[in-house]
């Protein structure tokens, strides 16, 4: 199965019918939802309770609003000097 088949992002409160419609989920390997679809993060992020997550190895959380791992951790080490 693909990793977009064990994609829990959908059921996330975080989740909007925008992405939905544009068959977007999976968000820690394309990044950003399309034209900031999802923005609020208040509701929480779900991912780390997801089997890919846990196979992965994932550190960050807010795929759809803050990037895939790797752009989260350049962004980090650029916050960080
Ligand atoms: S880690 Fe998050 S974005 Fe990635 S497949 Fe799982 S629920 Fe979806
Ligand atoms: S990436 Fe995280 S916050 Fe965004 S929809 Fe998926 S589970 Fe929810």
């Amino acid at each position: 199965m693909a990793r977009k088949d064990y994609c829990i992002c959908p059921t996330c409160p975080t989740y909007r019918e925008c992405a939905e419609k544009a068959d977007d989920r999976c968000f820690c390997t394309i990044g950003k939802s399309r034209e900031g679809c999802i923005s609020d993060e208040s509701p929480g992020c779900k991912c780390h309770q997801c089997v890919v997550y846990q196979d992965v190895g994932f550190q960050k959380e807010f795929f759809c609003t803050r990037g895939t791992e790797q752009q989260q951790r350049v962004l980090s080490v650029l916050e960080m000097r």
